[in-house]
């Protein structure tokens, strides 16, 4: 599979009253085509301002730096002005928000919303073929009633509903790369699975890459080929979705991955909140940015940045237990 995305040392920076918030932090990664990645954290970590900057939605205060480049099929969309960036938004590429009742417009009819989108990018078919290509495309996300869900507004629909027509708009277009931020986080477990699901039947009909942000590691199992963990801008471990849940590295997934709740344990055991918060983005951490939450930390990891290390082919992860000193050091401590 060829590369569809290639981020490469991408930042993101707010310039606000109280400092410059460095929200993403020198960012590689890639999405081959047809490939779903997972990119998980907690709140605050940076996962949306990644989202919105491939969609070249980052606006002022916020400023994408000048050593940043996102190559979407070959294009710098970095370089790409108001005018291409918007033919690219929604046709190339499309993404689809946590809460659907506030992305959709309340105003206006469901049907409307969705032939909106055709109208921006395919101008050229009639109308007939758009409202039927609505109707098509309302059936594979799988509402029965498409014809009537047309003509009914946002607040006539359940969360679930809402959300396959929010799903419905992004797909219209066929675009190559559907990013879905949150998708399901609104949803009660049952419709999330049923939506999720969706999504992938979805994507194997169309053959796009998804590129799903999540602060839940459990929904991210049975999606996702390719995982990225993001923590205070940067990414902190990457690997295949098994490397990620069988053998993780850095002692941040391993928290996110017992911070997942279990049903075969009781007690304490069932659910491990993660002690402490994200650094002050103003003023990040000079050295590794976990190093207040981790129970592994060394004299080092307050000083240096750890530089990123491979795994295997597919896994890598910053992390200074990595280097071979570490394990030394904890021997000799008795650690290990
Ligand atoms: Fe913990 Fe140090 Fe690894 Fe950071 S570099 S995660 S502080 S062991």
């Amino acid at each position: 599979m060829n590369d569809l995305l290639k981020m490469r040392h991408v930042s993101v920076a707010y310039h606000t009253y109280n400092g410059v918030v460095q929200s993403v932090r020198e960012v590689s990664f890639s999405i081959k085509e047809g490939q779903t990645v997972a990119l998980v954290g907690e709140s605050g970590c940076g996962k949306s301002v990644t989202a919105k900057s491939i969609m070249g939605l980052i606006k002022k205060p916020g400023q994408v730096s000048k050593e940043s480049e996102i190559i979407f099929a070959g294009t710098d969309i970095t370089k790409l002005s108001p005018a291409k960036l918007r033919k690219f938004r929604g046709k190339e590429c499309s993404m689809i928000f946590q809460d659907a009742l506030v992305s959709l417009n309340p105003t206006m009819k469901i049907g409307k919303q969705i032939i909106e989108s055709l109208d921006n990018h395919m101008p050229e078919l009639s109308k007939d073929v758009k409202r039927k290509r609505a109707i098509e495309m309302l059936q594979m996300t799988g509402i029965a009633d498409a014809e009537q869900c047309l003509g009914k507004y946002p607040h006539e629909l359940s969360g679930g509903m809402r959300q396959r027509v929010m799903i419905a708009i992004a797909l219209i277009t066929h675009p190559k790369l559907l990013i879905a931020d949150e998708p399901t986080t609104s949803l009660d477990v049952t419709i999330q699975a049923q939506i999720l699901k969706q999504m992938k039947i979805l994507q194997k009909q169309m053959g796009m890459a998804i590129f799903v942000i999540t602060h839940d590691l459990g929904i991210v199992a049975d999606v996702a080929d390719k995982v990225i963990v993001m923590y205070a801008g940067k990414i902190v471990e990457e690997g295949e979705c098994r490397e990620i849940f069988y053998q993780p590295i850095h002692p941040y997934t391993k928290a996110l991955l017992n911070s997942v709740p279990k049903l075969n344990v009781t007690g304490k055991q069932m659910l491990q909140a993660i002690d402490g918060s994200i650094p002050d983005m103003t003023n990040p951490p000079k050295g590794c940015a976990f190093c207040d939450r981790c129970p592994y930390a060394m004299k080092v990891c307050a000083k240096y940045i750890p530089e990123e290390r491979s795994a295997s082919d597919t896994h890598k992860a910053s992390c200074w237990l990595m280097d071979e000193r570490a394990g030394r050091r904890r021997a000799e401590n008795g650690k290990a």
